[in-house]
């Protein structure tokens, strides 16, 4: 899953995004509210964490500004400010949850996979298709009560793959899921990718549709 962090303080940047991309998350890292704002490929993201305090303005008029404009994916605020009129403030702007600095890596966590229960409507973390099982917060997947031992990127498929059954997903939005940075995106990556969850999950579970992407399930 894709994530967008706004966070100004570099030091704190670089150290979130790399504890979260060791959880398996694609970040983003923009590091002014500009930057934020009009960031490229907005309705990709399954969350957002935003900073308050930033260089060009503050983090709650982006908030207002998104929510306007429709960005609809749980946003977390993740700031220093830790008033009670300012988590009313955040919250009423339409932040999911507000999360006062310093904090666990874990608590934080804990509470973007809250997030994304209640963003799916599910309780369960736990997601299942057709005899696979797959347990994002564990990075255990089961195919018919069998470990599976998938790498990173494999289980980054899957994962989108389950998320989207019965979709048609063209090879440019995978690669956008799966790869935060461009330069690593080309499409043939996609296809051997493809290929090898198909040997591991059965080949069948997902159809190539020519020149038009992949659909996992029926
Ligand atoms: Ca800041």
């Amino acid at each position: 899953m894709r994530l967008l962090l706004v966070e100004d303080d570099v030091e704190l940047g670089r150290r979130l995004s790399e504890r979260l991309r060791g959880a398996d998350f694609a970040v983003d890292l923009a590091k002014t509210s500009d930057e934020a704002e009009n960031w490229p490929d907005l309705d990709k993201m399954a969350a957002i964490i935003l900073d308050l305090g930033l260089p060009d303005g503050d983090g709650v008029d982006l908030l207002r500004n998104w929510r306007a404009n429709r960005v609809d994916c749980p946003i977390l605020i993740l700031t220093a400010r830790g008033s009670w009129q300012d988590k009313v403030e955040g919250l009423n702007a339409g932040a999911d949850d507000f999360v006062v600095k310093p904090v666990r890596f874990e608590e934080l966590l804990a509470r973007l996979n809250a997030q994304f229960r209640r963003h799916m409507g599910k309780r369960e973390n736990v997601l299942e298709h057709a005899g696979l099982r797959l347990d994002p917060l564990t990075h255990v997947v089961e195919l018919d009560g069998e470990q599976l031992t998938l790498s990173r990127q494999e289980f980054r498929l899957l994962h989108l793959f389950i998320r989207r059954a019965g979709q048609v997903l063209p090879q440019a939005d995978i690669l956008e899921n799966l790869y935060e940075l461009e330069a690593e995106r080309e499409l043939n990556t996609v296809e051997v990718l493809v290929g090898r969850l198909r040997r591991k999950i059965g080949k069948d579970r997902i159809t190539t549709l020519r020149g038009m992407g992949y659909r996992f399930g029926q």
